[in-house]
């Protein structure tokens, strides 16, 4: 098969201006990161893996009020309530979340009178079985004592929008 001239000079332009985009490219810096060694910066409102607070001496926050329960949207929470064995005051006994049916709405937090219940910016908890994603109160809790201090930050630098 024979190439006429135009052809030929079409090509070479299609490839001048190929390698030219390229080149320029080549020498911009990278916009991918290598994760997950490279993560880039959260904002303070990520809605990310869930988390139970507790006071700086350590009694567990929620009260069972059971608001994160009814304003859920996906039926993911389930609570039962009970008296602290201390005071008698009412706490949750269970606190069940379902992360299979959890649409990461974050209108739970947004109900928490207490800011007990959170999402917090834990994203890297995929698991092999659906049993891990069944998370009970003291799942929640351990969480919540993993992340404290970048729960914490995240609803300091919040409060001011709120
Ligand atoms: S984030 Fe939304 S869907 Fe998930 S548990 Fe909270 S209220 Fe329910
Ligand atoms: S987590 Fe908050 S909203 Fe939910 S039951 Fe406990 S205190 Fe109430």
């Amino acid at each position: 098969m024979t190439v006429d001239s135009a052809t030929r000079a079409l090509l070479l332009a299609e490839f001048v201006s190929a390698f030219g985009l390229a080149m320029r490219y080549f020498f911009r810096p990278k916009p991918t990161l290598n994760y997950p060694f490279e993560k880039n910066a959260l904002s303070p409102r990520f809605r990310g893996e869930h988390a139970l607070r507790r006071y700086p001496n350590g009694e567990e926050r929620c009260i069972a009020c059971k608001l994160c329960e009814a304003i859920c949207p996906a039926l993911a929470i389930t609570i039962e309530a009970g008296p602290r064995n201390n005071d008698g005051t009412r706490r949750a006994t269970r606190y069940d979340i379902d992360m299979h049916k959890c649409i990461y709405c974050g209108l739970c937090q947004e109900a928490c009178p207490v800011d007990a219940i959170v999402e917090g910016p834990n994203f890297e908890f995929a698991s092999e079985t659906r049993e891990e994603l069944y998370y009970d109160k003291g799942k929640l809790l351990a969480n919540g004592d993993r992340w404290e201090r970048a729960i914490a930050a995240n609803l300091a630098l919040d409060a001011p929008y709120r």
